[in-house]
């Protein structure tokens, strides 16, 4: 069987007939009417002051009944802008409370410096779904508390000049929850990551992508057209 390369998050989706691109729609993106990937939506928290709460909900209640809707993401918090660092920590919470009332599998999270408050924002709205953290470049510590969780870890352009530091915390995740982007990143193929990632994990590549394919259609069932 010829699995696809399953990009799990991109902003710059492609198709081909070896292709699976998840695409995660940007603002600007929202009010177009006709989707051609399967895609996610959330308020990143870089624009959480230009949008208002109610306003992504009615487009949320549209969209997610959307043939090809995958999830909510990317959602989330991040330290390095912080000027807005109030209104971003709103914006999550109720961004989550639409996830646990509409039992959304996952969410895709952009975490920068804040994984105790990501924590911390998931245990007080309840949210018992998957979460999904793009681009992950967490330490050791933190990637085993995450471990714990329902946790899945989607890998990006960092892995390909990984540093010792990084290749320790991708050794202390288990294949099944490993998923690769490309983001929004020109110039990266998915092939690329799926190739560092197999030497990485000394796994033949084909075993490899199965395995993705696997992770990939468990959070979005529909793209499961291979058994
Ligand atoms: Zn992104």
């Amino acid at each position: 069987m010829n699995y696809p390369y399953i990009d799990f998050h991109t902003h710059r989706p492609k198709k081909t007939d070896n292709h699976l691109c998840i695409h995660s729609l940007l603002l600007e993106e929202y009010s177009q009417n006709s989707f051609n990937f399967p895609f996610t939506l959330g308020v990143h928290p870089w624009w959480a002051d230009e949008v208002n709460e109610e306003d992504f909900k009615l487009l949320y209640q549209r969209l997610s009944k959307h043939p090809l809707y995958a999830g909510l993401g990317e959602i989330g918090l991040d330290k390095v802008k912080d000027d807005n660092w109030q209104v971003q920590v709103e914006l999550f919470n109720f961004q989550l409370l639409l996830a646990k009332d509409n039992d959304e599998a996952f969410v895709i999270i952009h975490c920068v410096r804040a994984f105790n408050e990501i924590i911390k924002s998931i245990k007080k709205v309840g949210y018992k779904g998957h979460l999904i953290f793009h681009d992950y470049q967490g330490n050791e510590e933190i990637t085993k508390d995450l471990l714990k969780r329902n946790c899945y870890f989607s890998l990006g352009k960092k892995i390909l000049n990984a540093s010792e530091h990084f290749l320790k915390t991708i050794d202390l995740i288990p294949l099944p929850q490993i998923l690769l982007e490309s983001d929004d990143h020109e110039g990266i193929e998915v092939e690329a990551l799926y190739q560092k990632l197999s030497q990485i994990k000394e796994v033949p590549l084909d075993e490899l992508k199965k395995q993705l394919y696997i992770n990939a259609s468990s959070l979005i069932p529909y793209l499961k057209i291979y058994d």
